[in-house]
């Protein structure tokens, strides 16, 4: 009998399994995919890693972290520095003074600051929608480049119907700095992400194309415990009802040019193009292969059966997910983990955490 079955080989799972190992424990991992790795596993083209599940930036201000992860693979520097394209027209995103000078011709922060208060005061009174609330913080021109037709692809809904609470802030930046993220540590692992969870689970026994919710029976009794990280409807066979997710879909292609857009992420911020963004690929890795990659990323209904991407989390679905969680404190024998078993949006670098912390708690 093992000590744990680890249900799904994501980052949760693999986390997990790797500290159990390391405590001296046996564990087997099942997998309903052919392959490990979760949402961050990528697949191997002409030498480029095509990151299959939608692109991944491994970024952290968490030291213990950035470390656990550097023990098993070294990152690269890679810096998340995106560019919106608005009808053939380029900036710089985060909004920051690239992004100002490009939109205004200004040269200073009083300039771009100026600029943006001035058009702020467009919207009087308190926003009702969110149009009115991204023009309250950012101004009109920002708000119909760059935010307008990016918000409305993702939702689905013109910005005069979806409400204004959706958007809190939209940070805006006074410097020359096109890195995305504010966090202390970023990067890609040098050869991919298939190699992180590949030494994670260095050394432990793997099953692939095992669903445990359909052969339950079978691996009933395999172990003192189970480390579920797959959906926690799923887990009750849906009998409170399905939690809703929102969908993507991916296009990818092969192109016979050595760089096609320069840039990782370009996003289409005009409604009319259909999809929100393209990936190539090899810039994640500063790849100099002679062909690219491409993907681009459409926002999608989501369907039950289909690929969970971000949870929705509204009243109904948070509801839901409070009874789903109050079945699972009782089974005593099982711990839930990871995006799909909490229902929750977790970067990479927090669902490391929680699995680390989980560890902590369970294996001492
Ligand atoms: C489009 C997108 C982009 C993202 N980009 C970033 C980013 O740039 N930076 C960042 O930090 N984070 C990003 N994330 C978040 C990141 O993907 C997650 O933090 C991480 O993948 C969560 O790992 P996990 O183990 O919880 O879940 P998963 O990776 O989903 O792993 C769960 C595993 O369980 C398996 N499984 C499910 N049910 C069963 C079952 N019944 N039986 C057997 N196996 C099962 C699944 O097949 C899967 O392999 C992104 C997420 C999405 C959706």
């Amino acid at each position: 009998m093992y000590d744990y079955l680890i249900v799904g080989s994501g980052l949760f799972g693999a986390v997990f399994a790797h500290e159990a190992k390391k405590a001296g424990r046996s564990v087997l991992v099942i997998e309903r995919r052919e392959n490990v790795g979760g949402n961050i596993y990528c697949e191997e083209m002409e030498g480029i890693n095509v990151h299959k599940y939608g692109a991944h930036i491994f970024h952290t201000s968490y030291k213990d972290v950035w470390e656990y992860v550097n023990q098993f693979v070294e990152f690269n520097n890679y810096v998340n520095s995106p560019v919106a394209n608005y009808k053939g027209e380029l900036y710089n995103l985060p909004f920051n003074m690239n992004t100002f000078a490009k939109l205004w011709g200004i040269v200073t922060p009083d300039e771009a600051a100026a600029k943006i208060a001035e058009q702020r005061t467009a919207i009087k009174g308190e926003p009702q929608n969110l149009e009115e609330q991204a023009i309250s913080l950012v101004g009109t021109d920002i708000y119909t480049k760059l935010i307008k037709g990016y918000t409305e692809k993702q939702w689905g809904r013109s910005c005069t119907e979806l409400p204004a609470f959706i958007i809190k802030r939209l940070p805006v930046r006074y410097t020359f700095d096109n890195n995305y993220f504010n966090d202390r540590y970023q990067g890609i692992p040098v050869g991919g992400y298939n190699k992180l969870i590949d030494a994670l689970l260095d050394g432990i026994e793997v099953r692939t194309g095992v669903d445990y919710n359909e052969c339950r029976a079978e691996y009933e009794g395999m172990a003192k415990k189970v480390v579920y990280t797959g959906p926690v409807d799923a887990y009750f066979d849906y009998k409170l009802g399905q939690l809703e997710y929102r969908g993507l879909r991916f296009e990818t292609e092969r192109l016979e040019e050595v760089n096609h857009q320069g840039v990782a992420v370009m996003n289409y911020t005009e409604r009319e193009v259909p999809y929100t963004r393209v990936i190539e690929h090899k810039h994640f890795e500063f790849g100099t292969q002679p062909v690219t990659y491409v993907t681009k990323e459409y926002p999608a209904d989501w369907q039950p059966g289909e690929e969970a991407y971000y949870p929705v989390n509204n009243e109904r679905n948070q509801n839901l997910y409070q009874q789903y969680a109050e079945l699972a404190a009782k089974e005593e024998k099982v711990i839930f983990g990871g995006r799909l078993a909490e229902y929750k949006y977790y970067d990479m670098d927090d669902v490391i955490k929680s699995a680390l912390a989980c560890a902590g708690r369970e294996l001492q």
